[in-house]
């Protein structure tokens, strides 16, 4: 045997000894057996060998083939596919009228939000209804969601990972509500469900598709609370949403 291969076996061997321990090197008759009197508690107890708690979220089969909004959010409201589910309080699924020709799409839930698993019934939310009224919306008439279900930590932006697991959910309340027009608010929104690059400035120029629905980016209420001389060409994108409206539901 050369020295090189004799130096890499030792290597080798090393290696094995720090994964495995020494049971590996040992002859196995001068292992100490010891001696089992009775045994451990928990083979007494035969639930603590059932398989765990199956989460219903993770099962794609369940709700991939949900008929209903509401059948949909029991399956999924439990949901830990991502790290969100840790700070959540509450699951904010949506609201609104399940055969709605508008859906209105926001980043995720805030603070109030969390509290009540609504979506919008903060500040921004009251601000929502009235640029809804304005177009001649009611908020029951149309469907209310959001981007991730679960309210990021301190209402951070939610993360691309974080948008990217929870869309499948989306789109599966799009497929079941099936509406015509979809206003996506703020960047980030626009960013999750159409993974553009472009500013909120070039996306508002342009109309979308999304699953069949046409697509209009505007204004994140909170950041026209924030800025409102941002009003002015929020109101421009709410009147080409509404002639849309009236354009395709005749
Ligand atoms: N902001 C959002 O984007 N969504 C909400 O539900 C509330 C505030
Ligand atoms: Fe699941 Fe979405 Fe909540 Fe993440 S944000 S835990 S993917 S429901």
């Amino acid at each position: 045997m050369n020295k090189q291969n004799k130096n890499e076996i030792i290597k080798t061997l090393k290696l094995q000894r720090e994964i495995f321990g020494d049971d590996l090197f040992i002859p196995k008759n001068k292992i100490k057996k010891s001696v089992v009197k009775e045994p451990p508690s928990f083979f007494e107890k035969p639930e603590l060998f059932s398989k765990p708690k199956a989460d219903s979220s993770n099962n794609n089969a369940d709700w991939q083939n949900a008929s209903s909004l509401d059948e949909f959010e029991k399956l999924v409201c439990n949901c830990t596919k991502c790290r969100l589910h840790q700070g959540r309080n509450k699951f904010v699924f949506g609201t609104g009228n399940p055969n709605a020709d508008v859906l209105v799409i926001g980043e995720g839930p805030g603070a109030e939000e969390d509290k009540q698993g609504l979506p919008f019934i903060g500040r921004a939310g009251k601000l929502l209804t009235d640029m809804l009224k304005a177009i001649k919306f009611e908020r029951e008439e149309v469907y209310i969601g959001n981007i991730v279900k679960c309210r990021p930590p301190e209402n951070r932006t939610p993360l691309q990972d974080e948008m990217d697991t929870c869309l499948p959910y989306l789109k599966k309340q799009v497929e079941l509500i099936n509406p015509k027009l979809i206003l996506c608010l703020g960047l980030t929104a626009a960013k999750g469900l159409l993974k553009k690059r472009e500013s909120l400035g070039q996306l508002r120029k342009s109309v979308f598709e999304y699953e069949g629905a046409r697509v209009i980016v505007t204004y994140h209420p909170a950041a026209l609370l924030r800025n409102p001389h941002w009003k002015k060409d929020c109101w421009e994108d709410l009147k080409k949403f509404r002639k849309m409206y009236e354009e395709i539901t005749g």
